[in-house]
């Protein structure tokens, strides 16, 4: 049994984003659209903190967000995407993971905090 299955739902991907790019990952980005990283930026991204975001798009889902297919840039997304759900915090505190359950439905309610951490070390998952 998988403590974590994608459903597609979408729902991390909602929201005014905490996804932040480093500089690798937008030029990245950026060359799969077939854009020059200048053009990229002032389309797809704001700055705050001195961080690069993606912008948010229709409904307050994250710009690149699809709904009949998801992830639009899956195969370049950003590192912090790749990540969820198994975020540093989310491995390392049992309340944090039970949180997390509530904001993801893919996280299987039958398994344990114990399978999940046990999951995240071979994560590799391939969500949306
Ligand atoms: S990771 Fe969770 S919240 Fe995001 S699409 Fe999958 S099931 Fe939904
Ligand atoms: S980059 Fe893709 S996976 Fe990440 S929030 Fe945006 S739509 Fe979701």
């Amino acid at each position: 049994m998988k403590a974590f299955d994608c459903k597609m739902c979408g729902e991390c991907c909602h929201g005014i984003g905490g996804i932040f790019m480093e500089r690798d990952e937008q030029i990245r980005i950026a060359r799969y659209l077939g854009l020059e990283l200048e053009d990229f930026l002032k389309k797809y991204t704001e700055k705050r903190n001195g961080r690069i975001y993606a912008e948010v798009g229709a409904e307050d889902y994250c710009i690149f967000f699809k709904k009949e297919t998801g992830c639009s840039i899956h195969t370049v997304k950003p590192a912090r995407c790749r990540l969820w759900p198994y975020f540093p915090a989310n491995v390392a505190d049992r309340e944090t993971w039970d949180a997390a359950k509530l904001a993801c439905r893919g996280i299987n309610r039958e398994c344990s905090f114990e399978d999940f951490v046990k999951e995240s070390l071979s994560c590799g998952n391939g969500k949306k």
